[in-house]
């Protein structure tokens, strides 16, 4: 493993290259705070380099050639990207995973109502959230709202300057003391999670008269009355764009670099790949945070699916190839990692913790209380890309999450797993993962980017 930090050994032509490569992933950031965003972003800039939409192949019974690029869509949350290599899918396809959902607080069915002189909107908290984080900050409202003849209303409100923005009341220091003494996890409920949404009372005479202000304004601005919510997924989420972090800007903090920082280097990789001997893909996927679950969740059969469609228009479609393909492929499963922080050195254990500076980090294995849950990639297959990544010139680290029995956590890398093709966790490390805002390297984020093209090109 690399001694030195990415910055020692990075050339000048390097380092200008990752200050552009972090530039664009910072306006991704700042642009795309639900999975919906994100989708929709990368499949703009997935048509600029030539992706097709695989329906449209589908309905026009094209056959796909090798380097021919498609992209497919799962309820506009999430993304498979393929392009076709030489050789027959059936001899395996190298793959890149990464989830582009993010902690954060829904509002739920039935989210406004009014209380003592003040519209305010209910939620439930999406992911492992630390409910005390989420208090006296601006936050935004982003998500859609779609009425009962189709249509669909797009909502961004807090991220344009000129915007308001939302937020959640705290109690003062000052009459803090029974809070003072509860324990952190016990200090903040989810039900106490309540976003003000206004205070004006309506002219007209009547009950609720400030939530009855705001619904007028809701159907000036968005169209939507009432029970429109009932059909709508909208998210709070923290307001404001990803910053350089760090008086030398080697940082970035953000809200959602779990896991858009995974999916967009992947994402950037699969754009930048050249034509390959193996078809690759990468799948960017929804629900991971609340476990892979649902149509749009890597449990799904939509990845397998695509695949299937892909073969199809191929002309090599049977269940037996489509099988063998999958067992014979090989996957990068990308989540971010815990990097060692001066602040809480006791939660890591040195030698297996990674660090800042040193490049993306594979995780053998991930899970709980003795690895439970966790994918447990292969020997041999670790050896293959440590191989391959030396030869390449690419820094990587190795790790575990925390020390054993902190916690734990998993990823998407044991689904794809019983597919019975070789899957290993790899990602960028972070500090204050699932805060609000959160902080990676640049170094890491370039070199992740720098490793997925050689993934796809080369295992
Ligand atoms: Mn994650
Ligand atoms: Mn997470």
């Amino acid at each position: 493993m690399s001694k030195k930090t990415l910055w020692e050994t990075y050339t000048p032509e390097q380092k200008t290259a990752m200050t552009e490569f972090c530039e664009g992933y910072k306006d991704h950031l700042s642009a795309c705070k639900t999975e919906r965003e994100c989708v929709t972003d990368m499949v703009k800039q997935a048509k600029s380099y030539g992706y097709e939409d695989l329906d449209e192949v589908i309905a026009s019974k094209k056959t796909l050639k090798p380097g021919d690029k498609v992209y497919a869509v799962n309820r506009g949350k999430m993304l498979v990207l393929v392009q076709v290599g030489e050789k027959p899918i059936e001899e395996g396809i190298n793959i890149l995973g990464a989830h582009i959902d993010s902690p954060r607080l829904d509002l739920k069915p039935n989210p406004l109502y009014e209380d003592s002189g003040l519209a305010m909107l209910k939620t439930h908290y999406y992911g492992g959230i630390k409910k005390f984080q989420w208090v006296t900050l601006p936050l935004a409202l982003h998500g859609v709202i779609v009425k009962k003849d189709g249509t669909t209303q797009e909502v961004v409100l807090g991220e344009d300057p000129s915007d308001p923005v939302l937020g959640i009341s705290d109690i003062l220091p000052h009459l803090g003391k029974d809070q003072a003494v509860k324990k952190l996890g016990e200090a903040f409920g989810g039900e106490d999670l309540n976003v003000c949404i206004g205070s004006i009372p309506d002219e007209d005479e009547g009950e609720n008269p400030v939530k009855r202000h705001i619904l007028k304004l809701l159907a000036e601005k968005y169209g939507m009355e009432e029970e429109d919510f009932l059909s709508s997924e909208l998210e709070i989420v923290p307001a404001g764009e990803a910053r350089d972090y760090g008086l030398d800007r080697s940082m970035i903090m953000g809200y959602g670099h779990d896991d858009r920082v995974c999916g967009y280097t992947s994402f950037m990789a699969m754009m930048d790949c050249p034509k390959t001997d193996r078809t690759v893909v990468t799948v960017l996927t929804d629900k991971e945070e609340i476990g892979s679950v649902g149509a749009t969740g890597m449990h799904s059969r939509f990845f397998e699916n695509v695949i299937a469609e892909v073969m199809e228009c191929c002309g090599t479609y049977s269940e037996m190839k489509l099988r063998r393909a999958l067992a014979a492929s090989k996957m990068l499963s990308s989540d971010v990692s815990a990097a060692f922080d001066p602040n809480f050195p006791s939660v890591s254990e040195k030698n297996n913790t990674p660090f800042f500076g040193y490049g993306p980090a594979f995780f053998k294995y991930t899970g709980s209380r003795g690895k439970s849950g966790s994918n447990d990639a292969s020997a041999e297959y670790i050896a293959q890309l440590r191989k391959l990544f030396d030869e390449e010139g690419i820094a990587f680290q190795m790790g575990e999450l925390g020390k054993v029995d902190q916690g734990g956590g998993g990823t998407i890398a044991y689904i794809p797993a019983q597919m019975s093709m070789d899957v290993i966790d790899m990602g960028i490390p972070l500090h204050s993962m699932h805060a609000p805002f959160e902080i990676a390297s640049k170094a890491d984020i370039y070199e992740a980017y720098r490793a997925y093209k050689v993934f796809l090109t080369r295992v």
